[in-house]
């Protein structure tokens, strides 16, 4: 729309172009007339959470065929000029010369309507949602929060790859697998009573990736310091608020690196995200702070300053063990630590974000450095007050022998990784990575209770519509 030259409403809303005439165009959020023959439409572009003031005169000579009939859910151009406004709630109202009706909502079907909807609801019109003041603000901060990864990581030198999202490979078993296939489901060729994967596309097993480490690990080895940034997919059954079937992570692998260089690039990488949407979203993050959590903008600009303790999974179960509360899942030395326990952590010991080291080697994935001890790995969490743990990483076994024995003892079968292998038989290096589930992130971040609402289309068990 070339001709259609416009002004965003959040540069409108600046208070710097009063006086000068301009552009705006975007959805109507409502309209109310007063008794003088005017009009106040409140349009909103998306650009920002605020929406502009709109004075509709009756001067306008569409005034009664049109303006009189605008309401919620259309979209408008108006033309006019920006003036510095009387009212209260605004610096700038918009004083329209012209305006036209690029599209009309019929209010009788138009589900969105001036009332609060439940998030339940919103996410049967995920097509809508985003005209939300919560949906739009969660757009604006998922957006600030993916370049701020971005921007960590290039500022430091690392390198963005992309990994495959089909891969041949099931990482670390880390949950079901999507299969990829394109045989016709109802004619599927058997071999033994099992499908003949011969004749698929791929000659053979392919599913949709779980993680992108293993193959970052590779450019590690070759370029030093990289990540990878892109979706993920788990068919796991969980329906839970934390959980979807496809979901974005964040991946960074760094060559000549050990755990405590992961911790502390871990430690920077979290904090430089929460000053990053703290100086840059600060409208919507006030949005938040006032909607959804009354905690959240303070729970980020102390996390920021605050020191991440480390301890490791010893240390952890030793102070879990003599807890006076009495938790769902037993604490032993061996068995995993979950949530409940990340969060007493956390919330009841530390008051603060924490940082656990050295895991048990029977409760972790293969490819975690086994320890001189030869009962623990390399592994860390980083763990934060109410959502437990948010970045999960290890150093990396980089040692063939022992690796070839991990994947026998965990059930991998060595010559489907025999890739993975050689990265250890040429040129081995310590090396060190994690991984962030970005969707826990813009959740932790905006304080939303649902995952599937910070993902504009979320996947999960029976529903892929949209
Ligand atoms: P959980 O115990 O919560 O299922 P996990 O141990 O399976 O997590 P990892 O395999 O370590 O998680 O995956 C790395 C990160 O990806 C996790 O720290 C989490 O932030 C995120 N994550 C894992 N599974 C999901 C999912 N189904 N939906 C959204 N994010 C997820
Ligand atoms: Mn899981």
């Amino acid at each position: 729309m070339g001709e259609l030259k416009r002004t965003r409403i959040v540069n409108a809303l600046s208070s710097e172009g009063i006086g000068s005439e301009i552009t705006v165009m975007g959805w109507v959020r409502t309209k109310r007339e007063s008794k003088g023959g005017f009009s106040f439409i409140e349009v909103n572009d998306g650009s920002c959470l605020t929406n502009l003031q709109v004075i509709a005169g009756d001067q306008l000579p569409n005034y009664a065929t049109e303006v009189l009939k605008i309401q919620t859910g259309c979209s408008v151009k108006v033309t006019g000029s920006l003036l510095a406004s009387p009212g209260k709630g605004q610096n700038v109202e918009l004083k329209a010369e012209k305006i036209e009706v690029l599209g009309w909502a019929d209010q009788e079907a138009y589900p969105l309507q001036k009332k609060r909807h439940s998030f339940e609801f919103l996410r049967t019109v995920a097509h809508l949602r985003p005209r939300t003041n919560t949906f739009g603000a969660v757009a604006r901060v998922r957006n600030a929060l993916s370049m701020a990864v971005h921007r960590f990581f290039q500022d430091r030198g690392f390198l963005y790859v992309h990994t495959p999202i089909i891969t041949g490979s099931d990482c670390e078993g880390a949950g079901a697998m999507f299969k990829v296939t394109t045989l016709d489901l109802a004619k599927v060729p058997l071999i033994d009573g099992r499908p003949d994967l011969r004749s698929d596309f791929f000659e053979g097993p392919a599913n949709l990736t779980v993680s992108g480490q293993l193959e970052a690990e590779v450019y590690a080895l070759a370029l030093g310091d990289v990540y990878t940034f892109g979706p993920t997919f788990r068919a796991e059954n969980s329906n839970t608020p934390r959980h979807l079937a496809e979901f974005w992570m964040v991946e960074p692998e760094m060559a000549f690196c050990d755990l405590d260089g992961n911790v502390e690039i871990a430690v920077a990488f979290l904090k430089s995200l929460f000053s990053y949407v703290l100086e840059r979203c600060q409208e919507d993050m006030n949005f938040f702070n006032r909607f959804i959590d009354p905690e959240i903008i303070a729970t980020l600009e102390k996390l920021r300053s605050q020191e991440f303790r480390r301890l490791t999974y010893t240390e952890a179960i030793e102070i879990l063990s003599k807890a006076t509360v009495s938790f769902e899942f037993p604490v032993t030395w061996g068995s995993d630590i979950q949530a409940e326990h990340e969060r007493y952590l956390c919330e009841k010991v530390f008051a603060g974000p924490a940082v656990l080291t050295d895991y048990p080697r029977q409760i972790k994935p293969f490819y975690m450095k086994v320890n001189p001890d030869g009962k623990t790995v390399r592994a860390m969490d980083v763990l934060l007050p109410k959502i437990g743990e948010i970045i999960g990483g290890s150093q990396r076994e980089d040692d063939y022998d022992t690796l070839l024995e991990r994947m026998k003892e965990t059930g991998i079968d060595p010559a489907a990784y025999w890739w993975y292998l050689e990265l250890r038989k040429f040129g081995t290096a310590p090396h060190s990575g994690f991984g962030l589930g970005f969707e826990r992130l813009v959740q932790f971040v905006t304080g939303m209770a649902n995952i599937r609402d910070v993902i504009p289309f979320p996947r999960t068990p029976g529903n892929v519509t949209f």
